[in-house]
């Protein structure tokens, strides 16, 4: 039997951390309205944003298990049994993650994970999703919130029982967090920006390099990497310093520079990217960071996913760890039988070490990841890309 809660839950940003958080919330009988700013990406074609496709690892899928919707995600992934190393001379070598079957982790496509993951939060009943709907505005003090309609640009302000923001790594409802003082923040921007690029399938719709691997280009300063979609195609991602030296992309400003340091560096990734430059002068440069927060919540406002702790990409965990955040939350809701004022403090003591451990392990494994190169087994021993 359902319960219905008595607290109505104003929840700011569907990315992945909010949609799945209103799957759990709905399923507990709590009425959720979700303020999005961008469109809803399953009715209008809009960039999914920052990663194309992400790894999925045993962290992410446990809560996807736990809200019962693992049979529809799998639809969406690819696995990935390890590592393909790939040297400037073309050379491959492969490192499986593990000796077990069950021992991978998995492609998946950001859009195709955040549309079933909305499809899912309303199929609950309880879950209404308001996009093109960015806060604008939050009063911790009355309890009340502002949106604006980006249609009409009309400002509603609403009052909150309990206001929940996964509104990502440059959230807003942080930002007024710190600037009503309520703990210290730190954001730290890394000195090395990405940018996406594709290698397509071929004629066939085939895979061109191995499908079941998560592809790296180590080089020391830079690296690429690349991770597989359904369509037969690879999402690849060129990291690297944002101006310092020849491979950074302050340098990178020409095509006839582009296509001189694919073909020196990445050779045989460059051989299989008909559209390198167009891609790389289209696509928008990323940048990548670190958030960390003390207190997640104030009065009956929290927030979590990567609005508290946002991570750098180089242990592919920000999602996962998001939504093991969601699963937490869950089960101290069960705990202290749905007392927020309770859940508020428990939550924020058990996730936030765990957050800023993995936060020192990703701006860590970079270093690792890229610097394989020199000394290869070494580091494949030691190494943890992404899992
Ligand atoms: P987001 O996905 O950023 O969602 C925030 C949402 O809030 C967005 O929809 C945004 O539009 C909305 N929003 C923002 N402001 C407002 C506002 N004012 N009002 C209303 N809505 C608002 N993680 C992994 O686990 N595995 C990986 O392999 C991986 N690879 C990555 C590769 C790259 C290049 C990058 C950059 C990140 C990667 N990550 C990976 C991290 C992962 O993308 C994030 O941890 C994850 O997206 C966090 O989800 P979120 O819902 O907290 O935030």
């Amino acid at each position: 039997m359902t319960v219905t809660q008595d607290k109505h839950i104003t929840l700011i940003g569907a990315g992945l951390v909010g949609s799945l958080a209103s799957i759990y919330l709905g399923l507990r009988g709590y009425k959720v309205d979700v303020y999005e700013k961008l469109p809803d990406i399953r009715l209008e074609d809009i960039p999914a944003g920052r990663s194309i496709n992400l790894a999925l690892a045993n962290r992410g899928i446990r809560p996807l298990q736990q809200v019962g919707i693992m049979d529809q995600v799998e639809k969406l992934l690819i696995p990935m049994k390890g590592r393909m190393l790939h040297d400037e001379a073309g050379e491959l070598q492969f490192q499986a993650y593990g000796q077990r079957p069950e021992e991978v982790i998995y492609s998946v496509s950001r859009a195709g994970l955040v549309s079933l993951l909305r499809d899912e939060a309303e199929a609950t009943g309880n879950v209404t999703f308001h996009f093109k709907h960015p806060l604008v505005d939050v009063d911790f003090d009355k309890q009340n919130f502002t949106v604006e309609d980006a249609m009409t640009g009309k400002q509603q302000t609403l009052s909150y029982d309990i206001l929940l923001a996964t509104d990502g790594a440059g959230s807003p409802v942080r930002q007024f967090m710190e600037a009503a003082k309520v703990g210290s923040f730190s954001s730290e921007l890394l000195e090395h920006n990405y940018k996406e690029l594709t290698i397509p399938a071929d004629q066939a719709g085939h895979f061109q390099i191995e499908k079941e691997a998560l592809h790296i280009w180590p080089r020391g300063g830079y690296m690429v990497i690349a991770l597989p979609n359904l369509d037969g195609s690879f999402t690849v991602t060129l990291f690297m310093p944002t101006d310092n030296g020849e491979a950074s992309f302050a340098n990178l400003n020409t095509p006839e520079k582009v296509e001189t340091f694919f073909q020196t560096y990445f050779k045989d990734a460059y051989n299989l990217m008909p559209n390198l430059t167009d891609l790389f002068f289209d696509n928008p440069t990323g940048v990548l960071g670190t958030v960390r927060s003390e207190k997640w919540f104030h009065g009956n406002a929290m927030i979590f996913g990567d609005a508290a702790h946002a991570i750098v990409p180089f242990h592919g965990q920000g999602m996962n760890c998001g939504f093991e955040d969601c699963a937490e939350l869950n089960t101290l809701l069960n705990q202290f039988d749905d007392n927020w004022e309770k859940v508020f403090p428990a939550f924020n003591e058990a996730r936030r070490e765990n957050a800023n451990a993995i936060a020192d392990m990703a701006l860590d494994n970079y270093i690792e990841m890229r610097d394989s190169v020199r000394d290869p087994k070494f580091h494949l021993k030691k190494s943890i890309a992404f899992e």
